[in-house]
């Protein structure tokens, strides 16, 4: 089972990382990673600290915290040990699944890249990350 896709953007708020891609030539994926609770007190939700002037969310941040201790977690240790929620249709066999993997980005052709295998037909697929904006989607 999946945690819950996020519909409105109060659940999109709660999340480390979200994305929808075309898997040319014919397939689909979505992957959702939820933000989780400080593993020191138990009670903020971790995320990138923010900056006290502009209360902007310092997106290169190398840390995450936890708002309520400051309990501060190195950001590739932490987000390796979240879980990635990916719903697809397969582009060789259009088997429609859903996989949690470990969110763990791996260079692939130079791209930032989540990496699972079709469940039915094995067949390797790719979560490359964004280029630029929505762009990438609509070729
Ligand atoms: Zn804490
Ligand atoms: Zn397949």
């Amino acid at each position: 089972m999946l945690e819950k896709k996020p519909e409105t953007d109060a659940e999109i708020e709660k999340l480390v990382y979200y994305t929808q891609r075309k898997i040319r030539p014919n397939g689909h994926a979505a992957a959702w990673v939820y933000r989780q609770k400080c593993p020191k007190c138990g009670k903020g939700l971790m995320g990138k600290p923010r900056d006290e002037k502009t209360g902007k969310v310092k997106i290169r941040s190398p840390d995450y915290i936890c708002p309520d201790c400051g309990h501060a977690v190195e950001k590739k240790a932490y987000e390796e040990s979240l879980t990635a929620n990916v719903e697809y249709i397969c582009p060789k066999c259009r088997y429609k699944g859903e996989i949690g993997i470990p969110f763990k980005r791996k260079k692939v052709q130079g791209m930032d890249a989540l990496k699972f295998s079709c469940e039915k037909c094995g067949e390797t697929i790719l979560i490359t990350k964004k280029m630029k904006e929505k762009k990438e989607d609509s070729d």
